[in-house]
C-alpha cells in the first residue's frame, strides 16, 4: 500500500471573536499568517495545496496551539 495524498486546497480561517492577538499563530504558521500591528493574525486569502505538505503541518500546528481555538483549516473547492 502507498501513502494516498490529498488533493485539493485548505485556507486557515481565524475567528476574530474569539482571538485575543497574542499572535502564537505567526510563529507557528509564519508561511501563512503575519500579524498587524496590535498582534492580532493576517492570514492570506491564498488556498495553498494539501500536497504542501510543510504549510499544511504548519496549519495544522497552528490549529492545534491557538489557545483561543480561534483558528480552523477549511478545505476549498479547486
Ligand atoms: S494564536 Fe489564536 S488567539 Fe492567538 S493571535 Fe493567533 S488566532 Fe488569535
Amino acid at each position: 500500500m502507498g501513502v494516498r495524498r490529498r488533493s485539493g486546497s485548505f485556507i486557515l480561517q481565524v475567528n476574530p471573536i474569539l482571538c485575543d492577538g497574542f499572535g502564537h499563530c505567526g510563529e507557528l504558521a509564519p508561511e501563512l499568517v503575519t500579524m498587524d500591528e496590535w498582534g492580532y493574525p493576517i492570514i492570506t486569502a491564498e488556498p495553498t495545496p494539501y500536497n504542501d505538505a510543510r504549510v499544511h503541518e504548519s496549519a495544522r500546528y497552528a490549529e492545534r496551539g491557538c489557545p483561543r481555538q480561534a483558528l480552523r483549516i477549511r478545505r476549498v473547492s479547486d
